[in-house]
């Protein structure tokens, strides 16, 4: 039975999309992070009242909130039947975390960790784009601007962020794969079903290679 499935991957590997596809296959509710402390902030539960203070000071939220957060989230009635995480474990401390949470849902931690290669990710990144005014966001290969350099909605120019310069994602890559392997190791540790995924490729084509190796999961 698989229905706690957790998306790894470095930025910029689509795991969000495909996060969503497999929430949607599995009928379970699919949350990053992000969305989980949004909810908190807006519900004004405790944890997201201090994430709100954290971030109106400018500070990272600490992990403890954030950990707490997804904790509270997942014990919910609506991920009893299991969920799909992306973007969450990013470190070993947040899993270990993250395995003592009482869950009803069945069966192990299914970790998908899909793989494209750095050269790839800094390609796909450092295509990004943001409109100086509105902030709209290009891809100059996914999702191109109608004129080279300038937003089709308010014709301001557009620039790249500083993190999105080839240079910085490579130092994030860095950091990533460092995260990554350690959370890998642990997961192996812990009997969770680690699976590879070719991350290269259009969305459906790794969707389908997702789909195939959870058939296999499921029959062995
Ligand atoms: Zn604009």
């Amino acid at each position: 039975m698989i229905s706690k499935i957790i998306l790894l991957g470095p930025p910029g590997a689509g795991k969000g999309t495909q996060a969503a596809l497999l929430a949607r296959r599995f009928g379970v509710p699919h949350v990053s992070t992000g969305d989980m402390l949004r909810n908190a902030v807006r519900e004004g539960t405790e944890l997201g009242c201090q994430a709100k203070t954290a971030m109106e000071a400018g500070l990272l939220v600490s992990d403890d909130i954030v950990v707490g957060i997804v904790r509270e989230t997942l014990a919910r009635a609506d991920y009893a039947r299991g969920f799909v995480l992306d973007g969450f474990p990013r470190t070993v401390a947040q899993a270990e975390r993250l395995q003592g949470l009482q869950t009803s849902a069945p069966g192990p931690f299914v970790v998908l960790d899909v793989k494209v290669p750095d050269e790839e990710i800094i390609v796909r990144l450092s295509s990004r784009r943001v409109c100086s005014a509105c902030t709209r966001t290009y891809n100059l290969i996914s999702s191109p601007p109608k004129r080279e350099g300038v937003c089709d909605d308010c014709g301001a120019s557009l620039t790249q962020r500083p993190d999105d310069k080839p240079e910085t994602i490579a130092l994030r890559l860095v950091v990533f794969h460092k995260q990554n392997d350690s959370l890998l190791e642990y997961y192996r540790s812990q009997g969770a079903l680690c699976c590879e995924v070719d991350g290269t490729g259009e969305v459906d084509a790794v969707a389908q290679r997702i789909s195939h190796l959870l058939e296999l999961e499921q029959v062995r």
